[in-house]
């Protein structure tokens, strides 16, 4: 017997439709209007939208980032994700300095062992030499279809133009797409010093050292380039005019690119948040930076109008307090890994986090917690403000990054056949954000006391549920990775 999901408003990226729908064993079998309950299980809707579960196709889980590991991984990170609606993700893998992809590949199936939501991966090149060129088709076969490339992070996973634009011919040939970290790294590499050796070292020079300038003109860059080689382009993590201009450009020049924004730039600002004293600008440090109020606007206009795509998270939680308990020892006796043992031993042990960065702000972990706030907080402001209607909201959370990364109509909509990922979402309910009650191991919220209204109620994935109000009923093991295809379109 299957569950009949009765008297629901179903949204999907073109409809918003009365109608029941009737999920047998992982998929969508049926929807009808008032269809026979004929022993199903029913829950019943009524007053909710039916949405399809959201997509994160911009994650960080167990990251090594700069002497320490990003908090939430493939088990707590997936239970935060679920609790805010939010059912699949796709994170990056990362290339192990002189080592293959697949050696990067080798490490991230382990990390995903625990996995409670589904999952697929990109691939960060950050060394493509000839035999990692010949190495990128038979990633294709696997079902990893997308490229990561760094225009920043000068001498760590930097690449030069040559091989950015050497990586896209590639990935062109083989249907592939090509995802780049717009900014300028080597204006950011000259900055940075600049500001320190000023003694200007707290978490706000961060957004001194990697102007919107930086990042218009890489965005720019890697438009061009893709559209020279008619490469699919996927710019990531996009903040402001400077650069959704120079998509827009692209995009009326009729190049094959598209672009992402994160949740975090559309709510907080330099100004209000990274200014903050006594080190607590820091919990808002990521790369690039969140700007300025006129740039919210920008990029709300811009998925509002289709210059933008999908909205993400870049998901990469620290504490703002780490650092606490025998770290160091453990970190020697361990090669810097196992954290999570670490911090099982004594409820007072934390990992390093934020606090590596006091007086220096380019030692900051970059990265923020939102994997659990982005489809609350993206309804709250787009759609209760009325810039996106709920169709909208869906395309640019579920939708559009499943077509846009080759996992549709499997994953991003309900419709028969489909992957029976649901979530039931209440408008009407009220949402307070905090670190108290938040799911994302860390000790601070992006949003703190911020009340949203809407927000998901129950939430399945492949027909089984994973969330009922505060409930948890996901289990270790049970995310898969999701296979991906080559050829997806652009949109
Ligand atoms: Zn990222």
């Amino acid at each position: 017997m299957g569950t009949l999901f009765k008297n629901g408003t179903l949204v999907t990226a073109s409809d918003m439709l009365r109608a029941d729908v009737l999920v047998e064993g992982e998929i969508v079998t049926l929807i009808g209007l008032d269809l026979p309950a004929d022993g199903h299980t029913v829950v019943d809707c009524t007053g909710k939208y039916l949405l399809p579960g959201g997509i994160d196709v911009h994650t960080h889980l167990d990251l090594p980032f700069g002497g320490t590991f990003s908090n939430d991984d493939f088990d707590v990170g997936h239970k935060a994700a679920a609790f805010g609606g939010t059912t699949a993700h796709i994170d990056f893998v990362i290339q192990p300095k002189g080592g293959s992809l697949h050696d990067g590949l080798a490490t991230w199936r382990k990390k995903a062992a625990p996995a409670q939501i589904d999952y697929a991966f990109h691939m960060a090149v950050t060394d493509l030499r000839q035999d990692v060129l010949e190495e990128i088709p038979s990633l294709a076969a696997e079902g990893i279809t997308s490229l990561k490339l760094f225009m920043a992070y000068k001498n760590v996973f930097q690449v030069d133009d040559k091989t950015l634009f050497r990586a896209m011919q590639v990935a062109a040939e083989h249907g592939m797409i090509v995802m780049v970290h717009a900014e300028n790294g080597d204006v950011e590499n000259t900055l940075t010093p600049a500001l320190l050796a000023a003694g200007k070292t707290e978490p706000k020079y961060h957004a001194a050292s990697r102007p919107p300038e930086i990042e218009g003109e890489a965005t720019n860059r890697a438009v061009v380039m893709a559209g020279l080689a008619n490469c699919p382009l996927y710019v990531v993590h996009m903040t402001c005019d400077e650069s959704i201009e120079a998509l827009r450009r692209g995009r009326a020049l009729g190049y094959p690119v598209m672009g992402e924004t994160c949740v975090q730039y559309f709510f907080l600002t330099v100004e209000e948040h990274m200014a903050q004293p006594d080190f607590h600008g820091s919990k808002y440090v990521c790369s690039p930076p969140i700007r300025t109020k006129h740039d919210q606007q920008v990029l709300w206009r811009a998925v509002k109008d289709g210059t933008l795509q999908v909205i993400s998270t870049d998901h990469c939680d620290f504490w703002f307090e780490g650092g606490k308990g025998p770290w160091q020892e453990w970190s020697k006796a361990h090669n810097g890994g196992d954290w999570v043992e670490y911090e099982a031993q004594d409820p007072s042990y934390r990992r390093p986090g934020k606090e590596l960065g006091l007086g220096n702000f380019s030692k900051i972990p970059n990265g923020l917690p939102a994997i659990e706030d982005r489809m609350m907080m993206v309804w709250d402001g787009g759609v209760n403000s009325g810039i996106l209607t709920p169709s909208r909201f869906v395309e640019l959370n579920c939708t559009n990054p499943a077509k846009i990364f080759g996992m549709y109509p499997k994953k991003g909509t309900i419709a028969v056949g489909s992957d029976a990922d649901i979530v039931v979402w209440d408008p009407n309910a009220k949402h307070t954000f905090s670190a108290k009650t938040h799911h994302m191991r860390t000790d601070y919220n992006l949003f703190e006391g911020h009340t949203a209204t809407g927000k998901p109620v129950m939430v399945y994935q492949r027909g089984n549920k994973l969330v009922d109000g505060d409930q948890w009923f996901g289990k270790n093991g049970n995310g898969q990775f999701i296979k991906r295809s080559t050829h997806a379109p652009v949109l």
